[in-house]
């Protein structure tokens, strides 16, 4: 069997372990987690792994240990957000999975340790916490969020030890840098650029830093009828000078996205004039600089478009966090092997957060993106062909097999 079909084979039976309703729905420490725990359990034995559920709730599956050799670690969430796809989050499980199944059988030796980890939880869709498994491996989870409730009330702790996790064992989880060899992250891109550039994988650069700001915007509020034009102080109509401003900032500048995604509109009535509104804006880039400078420039230009519209604006930063690098040693080495593999080493960032956001404390990290269909993620729909899942598959042997720990 090719690894391609192989990964879509057992992609196929992971997104059954769902709640019911659309697309694959599998929170941290649901019934379904567990579940879907069982048959990855399985599968790493019959790959050599030797398998441990941490307490942060990762499913860790480790290569024969070699003495004296450092250990790369690769892996991916096993949860996903409420009516998600199969893809995002496994792929980086079973994807190398696959890759590790079939060294196995060589009986290839490996020039690292290798861990295999299927991580709790990215998504944070069951509690309000992100990155539990891997800031757990990082040694910076926050031993506070064990008591975050879900909708009934479900604390973080009991849904770990409900899981058979411990999460007592939480602290001693943190690696060793020194020992480590760098983490791997296979991940389907949630975004078109592969789809356009007609290739199966693309080395990632970057994981992209995100702000985002509260905007309040104070006008006057006045009958639609009576009010002449030029005498409103129209705060819905100055809104929309932020939205066009963020838009333009952003079609105008390289390696920088941004959206005002949420309008509150006081009193959001037929026939009355807008008194205020209430917006967020969220930027986001792999470059600080070019963040901070297109903030600069964005908030110089509505202090005179939204006083052009005799309105008054406050804003308020609300969320920060800065972008983090992927291994230029690493993205060389991924680049290496997928022009071995015959195709064009393309390099994109990532637009979205994931694990390496936590394990970068921990190790230098790499990142490969494999093309999804209509750039689809976060959707019942997401899907990839069995031929990219094979080719990037190929690239991962040939990473593996080759990999040198960046220094
Ligand atoms: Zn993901």
């Amino acid at each position: 069997m090719s690894l391609g079909k192989r990964i879509m084979d057992w992609s196929a039976q992971a997104a059954r372990h769902s709640e019911p309703g659309p697309g694959v729905t599998r929170l941290l420490g649901s019934p379904e987690h567990k579940a879907l725990l069982a048959d990855l359990d399985g599968w790493m034995q019959q790959a050599g792994l030797s398998t441990e559920l941490d307490g942060a709730g990762n499913l860790v599956g480790r290569t024969r240990h070699q003495p004296g050799l450092k250990t790369l670690i690769i892996g991916s969430h096993q949860d996903t957000v409420r009516q998600g796809g199969a893809f995002d989050g496994m792929l980086g499980i079973l994807l190398p999975l696959a890759v590790l199944q079939q060294l196995h059988e060589q009986a290839v030796t490996l020039p690292v340790n290798v861990e295999l980890i299927a991580f709790s939880d990215e998504e944070g869709a069951r509690f309000s916490s992100t990155l539990v498994g891997s800031s757990a491996l990082a040694g910076t989870f926050n031993p506070d969020i064990l008591k975050a409730t879900d909708r009934d009330g479900v604390t973080l702790e009991s849904a770990l030890r409900g899981l058979g996790a411990n999460p007592d064992q939480i602290p001693a989880l943190k690696r060793d840098p020194s020992k480590l060899a760098g983490f791997l992250e296979i991940h389907i891109e949630q975004g078109p650029v592969l789809e356009s550039l007609d290739l199966p994988v693309g080395v990632v650069s970057a994981i992209t830093g995100i702000e985002r700001h509260k905007v309040h915007i104070t006008g006057k509020a006045g009958h639609a009828g009576t009010t002449p034009m030029h005498l409103r102080q129209d705060a819905l109509l100055a809104a929309t000078e932020v939205v066009r401003a963020v838009n333009d900032l952003c079609q105008n500048t390289e390696e920088l996205v941004g959206v005002v995604g949420e309008l509150n509109v006081t009193p959001n009535a037929v026939n009355v004039i807008p008194s205020a509104v209430e917006l967020t804006i969220e930027l986001r880039s792999p470059v600080t600089r070019i963040r901070e400078t297109a903030r600069q420039q964005l908030l110089a230009q509505l202090n005179e478009r939204i006083a052009g519209h005799a309105c008054q604006w406050t804003h308020e930063r609300v969320y920060e966090q800065q972008e983090v690098d992927c291994s230029p040693a690493i993205q060389q080495q991924l680049a290496n092997a997928i022009a071995t593999c015959g195709w064009q080493p393309h390099t994109l960032f990532s637009g979205a957060g994931h694990d390496g956001l936590a394990m970068a404390k921990a190790t230098p990290i790499g990142m490969l993106f494999v093309r999804c269909t209509g750039g689809l993620s976060h959707h019942p729909e997401e899907a990839i062909i069995e031929a990219d899942a094979d080719a990037a598959a190929e690239v991962i042997k040939l990473a593996i097999l080759n990999w040198e720990a960046p220094v």
